[in-house]
């Protein structure tokens, strides 16, 4: 787990009062160390009004919206989100050099700074080099790849604050939620999780994020 100080909470406060809100909403926010520092520009607004930069990939817009409807409710259903998040305070980055995980056929990742853990510091000979299938960058953003396979992970980590490793519950919403199910997810059924995104099978991968957190109000 990562230790964040207090300079860098600090850092974070400073960045959030970058970050654009313009309406006064209240925008979720979570506070942490960014292992990504990627540009964000809006190319294309989902039905919903979810902002999503997709890199020049194809990044099914409809199935963002999906993934985050089934996460949402699935969240609200185990009782650890009290009401769903303003869409429009949402942005999906689709990490420009996504790319095919050369260790796990089918999964996609891209690169993030993971030299926190010592497998992944620079020089270390690994067959799997350390790379991410999702993270939050700058406190909201949910970077992911073209398939969307993080999002609903990155989504609970925006929406709740709730920090790795999720409890079996919340994993069962963030882990097991992807554009192939959303449209008939079934949150009943809690407890049948599915880590995937964990279990890759690839021991130096380390696919997601920690963070530590907490909520803000936007657009004071
Ligand atoms: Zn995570």
């Amino acid at each position: 787990m990562i230790r964040t100080t207090k300079s860098l909470l600090f850092l974070g406060l400073l960045a959030a009062g970058q970050t654009s809100c313009g309406e006064a909403k209240d925008c979720p926010y979570i506070y942490g160390q960014s292992i990504t520092a990627l540009k964000f520009k809006t190319d294309y607004t989902t039905p919903n009004g979810v902002s999503v930069d997709n890199s020049g990939f194809d990044v099914d817009l409809q199935a963002v919206d999906c993934v985050i409807d089934a996460a949402d409710e699935c969240l609200r259903d185990i009782g650890v989100l009290n009401r769903s998040v303003d869409r429009t305070c949402l942005q999906v980055l689709v990490a420009p050099d996504s790319h095919e995980n050369p260790c796990v056929a089918g999964h996609q990742v891209f690169s993030c700074d993971l030299s926190y853990y010592p497998e992944c510091r620079p020089g270390v000979e690994r067959e799997c080099p350390c790379a991410c299938a999702g993270v939050v960058q700058d406190g909201d953003i949910m970077v992911t790849t073209p398939d969307l396979a993080a999002l609903a992970h990155e989504y609970t980590h925006v929406a709740t604050g709730l920090f790795d490793p999720f409890s079996k519950e919340v994993s069962y919403c963030a882990d097991g939620v992807r554009p192939a199910n959303c449209a008939t997810f079934n949150s009943a059924s809690v407890g049948q999780a599915s880590s995937a995104l964990t279990a890759a099978g690839c021991r130096s991968l380390v696919p997601l994020d920690e963070h530590p957190t907490t909520r803000r109000q936007c657009g004071r």
